[in-house]
């Protein structure tokens, strides 16, 4: 449920209406928009008497929320949210380009790479340390070791770092990590999701294969519902009867989402296609289509990546791509 209140309401007025809804046992979320306060009831708002609500003096309107997802609602927060990574921003308006490789190989990679996407503009270092692969042969990351090296491509670059987190049991490794990620696989992963929400992390979530977008709100409702408001969300393909690409990217959802939540949005093309060349288009479209950022795999050596290197892009190729970016964004802005 949402009650919206008069724009002339007093704080004290406020405070004692947050006061008595806390005592019917909701929780409140105030949201101060440029006009309205938003007051987000989450909770059993069941025996909560609307009209009684409606008919004090400072309640503009009441509204119940029908959607299971609630803090993650842009109907509890009108504005767009922007989340503050380091140097970088996300969302309202401002754009972040999070690139590197799917996975840290080695120093001398990670950092040749770190300074590379840096030198195009990028905002963020990806990098996985923990990687959830279809078979146990492949190479499943560096781990704890990819991670410092990761924090030392930070250190060189001073670029804000993301890295996946598969296990729960790893959160104390990821101490330094600006955003966790929480990969497609573990979308739905709901013990994950909610010790993150304890946590006061950016998290970026990537749409699980086969989830929906109600799911994938879902997920983020889960780290928000722990007191994290600090949430991404990532479009990186679902899974179709198409095989020409790795998934097939649903370009709809930063439409679709932009208009249930208030959350930033970010699109992967890289995961999306699985095809290196089809990243450009794809990337330029999802800036068209107003994304919040981009998440753009980059590797100096694709043929030796040991992992996604034919979706990844090398350094050269970004950087033009970013510039490409840069000017559809500047496109859309008129
Ligand atoms: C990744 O970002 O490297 C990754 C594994 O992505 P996804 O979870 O989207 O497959
Ligand atoms: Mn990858």
């Amino acid at each position: 449920m949402i009650a919206i209140l008069k724009p002339n309401t007093s704080m004290e007025q406020q405070e004692h209406l947050i006061h008595w809804l806390k005592s019917q046992g909701l929780m409140v979320h105030i949201s101060h928009g440029d006009k309205y306060t938003v007051l987000g009831l989450v909770g059993d708002t069941s025996h909560i008497d609307v009209e009684l609500l409606q008919s004090l003096d400072i309640v503009d309107s009441v509204k119940r929320v029908s959607e299971p997802f609630k803090q993650c609602n842009r109907k509890f927060h009108p504005d767009d949210m922007v989340i503050q990574v380091g140097d970088a921003k996300i969302g309202g308006g401002n754009f972040a380009m999070i690139a590197g490789p799917c996975s840290v190989e080695n120093h001398d990679q990670i950092v040749e790479v770190a300074q590379a996407v840096k030198f195009a503009g990028a905002d963020m270092l990806r990098g996985g340390a923990f990687k959830p692969r279809t078979s146990p042969y492949d190479f499943q990351g560096l781990k704890a070791e990819g991670l410092e090296l990761l924090l030392e491509a930070k250190k060189i670059t001073g670029l804000p770092i993301v890295s996946e987190i598969m296990n729960v049991n790893h959160l104390d490794l990821f101490e330094h990590v600006d955003v966790i990620q929480v990969g497609a696989r573990n979308c739905q992963n709901f013990d994950l999701l909610r010790e993150l929400g304890r946590t006061n992390k950016a998290i970026l979530i990537k749409r699980g294969m086969a989830n929906t977008l109600k799911e994938l709100l879902m997920s983020a409702e889960y780290v928000m519902a722990g007191g994290n408001e600090n949430v991404i969300l990532c479009e990186r393909g679902i899974r179709t009867f198409e095989t020409y690409t790795r998934n097939t990217l649903d370009l709809s959802s930063v439409s679709v989402l932009h208009e249930l939540t208030h959350l930033p949005v970010v699109v992967d093309p890289s995961h999306a296609t699985g095809v290196a060349r089809y990243v450009r288009p794809m990337a330029l479209a999802a800036a068209a289509a107003g994304a919040d950022g981009l998440m753009i795999e980059v590797h100096n050596d694709p043929i030796h990546a040991k992992c996604d290197g034919a979706q990844s892009l090398k350094p050269a190729e970004f950087h033009e791509l970013a510039q490409a970016v840069r000017r559809v964004r500047e496109a859309i802005a008129q």
